[in-house]
């Protein structure tokens, strides 16, 4: 059994602003909310996304706080005439809204620090509901609001990302710690690529109905599937059950050896980090330096490996053969190999993966050939068909693909592949393992 504890509070997020409606603005700020909460172990229980009108905004919150514990806001507390949040907070406060000299006084020192004078309309960004404190802004003239309405806490934050995030990290969090003194949401994510949802769900869903059974924490387990093509993650959150059961962080762990197997080959790893940041781990350890040869993805699966930290520790570069003179000048695939079985064929993948081993002098190195159309497919070889190859030198494999979507999804699915070859090859080779890693080296 694990032990019983009151379940955590729920979040909802108010996401307020025109501009997240009419597709202007994505609404970046609910997914830092949802991932911070999370963090601080909160489940959000959903997104409410509004415009700017008051009395859609006080029917809102009054809803929010009906259901839910936490409510997080943000949006609306500028200047302007379409700023509206704090008037709508107070209202559903059932409070009045008042001028706050104090707050007069930090608005008209912010704008003096700012070398700037501050415009009459700003005052407005001085008015608190009576019953709500301030929560500080260091970075922008909105300061935020904190609230409690029938029992919820409603945190009022400004719109603008940067100023959000900090009083997020720096007022918001503590204070939800101090008043639920919460722990993280555990999760435990298991990465794949090389299987749909649905095959994955078909091997998955007998382990987790077993595991179920076990204890209260682990039935209480909810599991999710995150398709990111190519990848499929495979989320298992331990939410609490009506009791107060949540799986514990070894019952979660227990899972990964029946997991592993039933996910076997399409896994690459345990937790959050990406099969970039694995393959530079591994192959850094393991003292290999590797190289790319890219046609139809011209340079992504170097940049994609590049964008981790350290990289340069084990990757030597690439060469984009997009036309097939360059497959000749620099990766020295004979023209009459192209010739005969076509840029897009297995002979040429192959050509290209042991002549850019060669020519860059690196230990692995992964080529990739492919049509990603919209044009250019034939019945033989159709939009998406893809051949890969990876050689260390003694041995060369090749892979043949037929990849969907449009032209940048297949190229990025095709730099995710070349990638999850690598990772294969140094995993054949004993280099590289499931586990959760830290953060490899920053240069
Ligand atoms: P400030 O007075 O500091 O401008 P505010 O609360 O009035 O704060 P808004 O005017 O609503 O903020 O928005 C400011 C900026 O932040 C705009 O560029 C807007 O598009 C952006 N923004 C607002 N809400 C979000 C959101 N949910 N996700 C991402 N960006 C957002
Ligand atoms: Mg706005």
């Amino acid at each position: 059994m694990t032990p019983s504890a009151s379940p955590p509070p729920i979040a909802e997020v108010l996401s307020i602003g025109d501009e997240l409606l009419a597709g202007d603005t994505i609404n970046t700020n609910a997914a830092f909310l949802g991932a911070r909460a999370r963090a601080v172990g909160i489940e959000v229980r959903s997104v409410v996304v509004l415009r700017d009108r008051l009395d859609e905004i006080v029917a809102a919150t009054r809803a929010a706080v009906a259901r839910s514990a936490v409510v997080l806001v943000s949006g609306g507390l500028g200047p302007t005439t379409d700023d509206l949040t704090t008037e709508a907070i107070a209202r559903a406060a059932g409070c009045a809204l008042v001028r706050d000299a104090a707050a007069v006084a930090r608005l008209t020192d912010k704008f003096q620090r700012f070398g700037r004078p501050m415009p009459e309309a700003n005052l407005k960004q001085a008015d608190r509901p009576d019953l709500g404190e301030w929560l500080p802004n260091p970075i922008g003239s909105a300061e935020g609001v904190v609230v409690e309405i029938d029992g919820a806490l409603v945190f009022v934050m400004p719109g603008v990302p940067r100023e959000m995030k900090m009083m997020m990290l720096e007022q918001v969090e503590p204070r939800l710690r101090a008043r639920h003194g919460l722990q993280p949401l555990r999760r435990r994510m298991y990465r794949t690529l090389g299987m749909g949802e649905s095959a994955l769900a078909e091997r998955l869903e007998p382990v987790i109905a077993r595991a179920r059974t076990r204890s209260p924490g682990l039935a209480a387990v909810f599991l999710h599937y995150r398709a990111s093509t190519p990848e499929v993650f495979v989320v298992l959150e331990a939410l609490h059950d009506a009791a107060g059961n949540a799986a514990t962080a070894e019952e979660l762990a227990g899972l990964d050896a029946e997991l592993a197997e039933a996910l076997a080959p399409a896994l690459y790893g345990i937790g959050e980090a990406d099969l970039a940041t694995r393959i530079v781990a591994a192959a850094t350890r393991a003292g290999r330096r590797i190289a790319f040869a890219e046609s139809c993805t011209a340079g992504l699966a170097s940049a994609l490996l590049s964008s981790v930290p350290g990289a340069s520790l084990c990757l030597d570069g690439g060469v984009v053969a997009y036309d097939n003179r360059i497959k000749t000048a620099l990766l020295g695939v004979d023209p009459a190999l192209i010739a005969e079985h076509g840029a897009v064929s297995e002979p040429v993948a192959r050509a290209m993966a042991e002549g850019g081993r060669r020519s860059l002098g690196s230990d692995l190195c992964v080529a990739i050939t492919g049509i990603a159309g919209p044009g250019g497919g034939t019945p033989e070889k159709p939009v998406g068909v893809v051949h890969f190859a990876i050689s260390d030198g003694a041995t060369t494999s090749h892979l043949r693909l037929q990849l969907r979507g449009d032209r940048g999804t297949l190229q990025r699915s095709a730099a995710l592949w070349a990638h999850k070859l690598l990772w294969d090859r140094l995993h054949a080779a004993g280099l590289a393992g499931l586990e959760s890693l830290e953060p490899v080296v920053t240069e």
